[in-house]
């Protein structure tokens, strides 16, 4: 296996860079890199059928992943998750086309897996020792876990108030973990500001070129899941937006491949009302969001205030005919409730809220019952399980008389 990865380019202003040697954002606007490759060459060599040899995680997309040497790779079998047709949730609606892109099974428990794997892969091709990243949690607990299995020294910072799990995985991984009284954007500022002196290299969302390149394997999946035709609509929990810009990056490649063509789908970002910069931006028809002030949601990866990538995800929605819509908590809450019992699909917050926004754009005749389309569960909801009250449960004693007529 040999990767095509040639250089880095910015997305802004068009410089390219080295990707033999460590770079953050382009040094010349600091906005986001992308990893490019060889097309050309990989479309001669790189055959549909040489997937089906390879073990079952991201990487058997190796010629278009931006590991030189197999040998630095880093996984714990991230990826390669299942699609799952919803058997009940269409019905009401004569909908027999949606589809979960099952995330909750990566390792540690969300799709920052496939981005973690890949920074933390290329960061030990490139002889990095020491990590620092914000996180709103999910990220940290990937980032610990593929940090562990590096052998790196890996240091977290994420709100006070992230979900515990995410919490207690980052520790017992045995990053550094601080908390911070504020939000991702604020533990950002303090990754930068220690960084430089301290050694480490920052992986903060799209402030990296290969974050990306892990998240963009969810849209190959999506690709080959579907034979080489893709869906017609896309619903993501967007925070960051790596995952929606990334799946937009692989689309294009496998293009250039000559895989796929040029059908693409509707790219919907989805946002919690607490906390929706970007679906602000798409209304005003602007490229660039602004600072979401006192965002709050019980979604945690939904609570980013400003994305470095907004620009990205506002072309990719564009060229797509997509949209952006946001969802209330309360909606999220019955959505989370609705996929568990109607599908056996244990939906993070953030996951469900793909159902909440589907029902929404169904409403408005943005979607059409006959369309294919895939919501992403993009994390399991066992790392929150303080959003579940079982405090009503009925307790049965066992030396009760009437215990009999307690049980339905
Ligand atoms: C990080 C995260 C998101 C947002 O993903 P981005 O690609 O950063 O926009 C959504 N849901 C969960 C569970 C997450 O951990
Ligand atoms: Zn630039």
């Amino acid at each position: 296996m040999k990767s095509y990865i040639t250089h880095l380019e910015c997305t802004y202003c068009g410089a390219t860079f080295s990707c033999d040697e460590i770079h953050n954002t382009c040094a010349k606007c600091g906005k986001v890199l992308y990893a490019r490759y060889d097309l050309v060459a990989a479309r001669k060599e790189f055959k549909k059928d040489d997937l089906l040899r390879r073990p079952g995680n991201m990487w058997r997309w190796f010629e278009i992943m931006p590991v030189r040497d197999p040998a630095n790779v880093v996984t714990l079998g991230e990826g390669h998750t299942p699609l799952l047709p919803a058997l009940r949730l269409g019905k009401p609606y004569g909908a027999n086309q949606i589809f979960f892109k099952e995330e909750g099974l990566n390792p540690t428990g969300s799709f920052k897996a496939r981005g973690m794997s890949a920074a933390v892969s290329k960061a030990k091709e490139l002889g990095v020792k020491a990590i620092g990243a914000p996180s709103a949690g999910n990220a940290a607990s990937a980032l610990s876990a593929y940090g562990a299995r590096a052998g790196m020294q890996i240091n977290v910072f994420m709100p006070t108030d992230a979900p515990e799990m995410m919490k207690k995985e980052s520790f017992m991984f045995g990053a550094n973990v601080y908390l911070v009284r504020g939000l991702i954007n604020d533990a950002g500022a303090i990754v930068r500001a220690a960084s430089p002196s301290r050694g480490w290299f920052d992986v903060s969302t799209l402030k990296e070129p290969y974050r990306q390149e892990g998240k963009k394997t969810m849209g190959l999946e999506l690709a080959e899941h579907f034979n080489w035709e893709l869906p017609d609509a896309i619903l993501y929990p967007t925070g960051g937006g790596t995952g929606i810009v990334g799946m937009w990056k692989a689309f294009d490649e496998l293009e250039q491949l000559g895989w796929i063509g040029s059908k693409r789908p509707k790219m919907i970002v989805v946002q919690a009302e607490g906390c929706m910069p970007i679906v602000k931006a798409w209304r005003e028809g602007k490229r660039h969001a602004e600072l979401f002030p006192n965002a709050q949601t019980i979604a945690a990866g939904l609570r980013v205030p400003v994305a470095i990538g907004d620009y990205l995800m506002m072309d990719a929605l564009k060229a797509s005919g997509g949209t952006a819509i946001s969802v209330t908590d309360d909606e999220i809450r019955l959505a989370m409730s609705e996929v568990a019992r109607s599908e056996g699909i244990f939906a993070s917050p953030e996951g469900a809220a793909t159902w909440a926004a589907y029902k929404l754009l169904m409403a408005q005749n943005f979607l059409k019952p006959e369309e294919k389309v895939v919501l992403f569960n993009c994390g399991s909801l066992l790392k929150n399980a303080e959003l579940i009250d079982v405090s009503g449960l009925p307790v049965l004693d066992p030396k009760d008389p009437d215990l009999l007529a307690k049980i339905k």
